[in-house]
């Protein structure tokens, strides 16, 4: 019977995940914590590691499992494991990479409504404070505004079609632009920087991988329109924290929504960041995720866009197909390429 180490799976997840995996002949072991090189379980002769973003598979992690025949994450991204050492090995790695495009889309246009119209500070003054004075709310129309979406795969195109019903204008940019679909849906594709130059709100929806690393940093946000937003619901470190908060500091940006963050994993267990002598990770971008979250034009919310329940099961059910299919036929469904 093959083994499988499920973790950081709760809620009803973890029970629909077990109780699917044990009905398809597998053995299952439910971990709390995101899988690391501090959170190794006693257990080491699995099968198969079934992960979320939050854990983190690298070298030393596989190196723990002698056995492992496969990793699979319930993500699109998979950055958190190290594809080319398991490839190595001889490791298959899956991942879900269509479940939730329009999931993520909503997110990404819930935050730019929230900050448009100030939802936030306005739903907080009556929670807070009973306050029901809209003074110091004015927000801003988006119809007519430019919305520049970098990176036009799945979730950048479902966000493009929703900011063309609240009568946007579009511009956009991807490395491989599909001149077809600029042509279908009467958008424009732009250099990076015009991109950046004529938008009052840019989105990012592209991969974090070392090209794209600090993507947006001091130089990119300069190009920027003065009180222009910065929505990232992509990867944390597409971002250069630091750089976003001096442009954030100078009114530079009128804003930024954040669902994900650099260095996010800290954020959620900062005591054992702390506590962890061997613990590796940049402090100053840790500090400037907290001044951040101090800023009344800053929303961050913790890595959820995905999290409806009709794009979890969609989730759990291609996660389930990954290993299954890698068990039977040889191969995941979806391999990362
Ligand atoms: P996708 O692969 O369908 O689209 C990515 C697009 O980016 C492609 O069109 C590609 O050509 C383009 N691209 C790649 N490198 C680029 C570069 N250097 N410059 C410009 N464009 C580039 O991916 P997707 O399904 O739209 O997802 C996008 C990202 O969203 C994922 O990689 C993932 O990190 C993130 N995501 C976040 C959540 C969340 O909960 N916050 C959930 C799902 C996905």
């Amino acid at each position: 019977m093959k083994s499988i180490a499920l973790f950081n799976a709760f809620e009803w997840g973890a029970e629909y995940l077990k109780t699917s995996f044990e009905e398809r002949g597998f053995e299952v072991d439910l971990y709390d914590d995101p899988l690391s090189v501090h959170t190794l379980p006693q257990k080491r002769s699995y099968d198969a590691l079934c992960v979320f973003v939050g854990s983190e598979v690298s070298k030393e992690v596989l190196d723990a499992f002698e056995n492992l025949s496969v990793v699979v994450t319930l993500s699109t991204g998979f950055n958190h494991i190290d594809i080319e050492e398991c490839r190595r090995r001889g490791i298959g790695v899956g991942y879900v990479p269509y479940y939730g495009e329009h999931t993520v889309a909503e997110f990404a246009m819930g935050i730019i409504l929230t900050l448009s119209r100030k939802l936030f500070l306005a739903a907080d003054r009556i929670k807070e404070r009973s306050d029901f004075s809209f003074r110091g709310l004015e927000g801003f129309d988006l119809k007519d505004k430019t919305l520049g979406v970098i990176g036009t795969g799945h979730i950048g195109r479902h966000l493009i079609s929703m900011g063309k019903g609240f009568g946007m204008n579009i511009c956009a940019y991807d490395v491989s632009p599909d001149r077809e679909y600029e042509k279908e849906e009467g958008i424009s594709y732009l250099s990076f920087e015009e991109v950046l130059g004529k938008s009052d709100i840019v989105s990012l929806h592209v991969p974090y991988m070392k090209e794209t690393h600090h993507m947006i940093g001091e130089k990119e946000l300069s190009l920027m329109k003065r009180g222009s937003l910065l929505i990232n619901t992509a990867r944390g470190g597409l971002v250069d924290t630091s750089a976003l908060v001096k442009a954030l500091q100078e009114n530079h940006l009128g804003g930024a929504g954040l669902d994900v963050l650099e260095e996010e994993g800290i954020l959620q267990d900062e005591m054992g960041f702390v506590l962890r002598s061997e613990s590796k990770g940049d402090v100053r971008v840790v500090v400037a995720n907290h001044i951040l979250m101090d800023m009344d034009n800053v929303i961050i919310t913790p890595h959820t866009a995905f999290n409806t329940r009709e794009a979890k099961k969609r989730v759990y059910d291609d996660g389930i197909a990954n290993i299954v299919s890698f068990f039977e036929k040889g191969n995941v469904v979806y391999e990362v390429v």
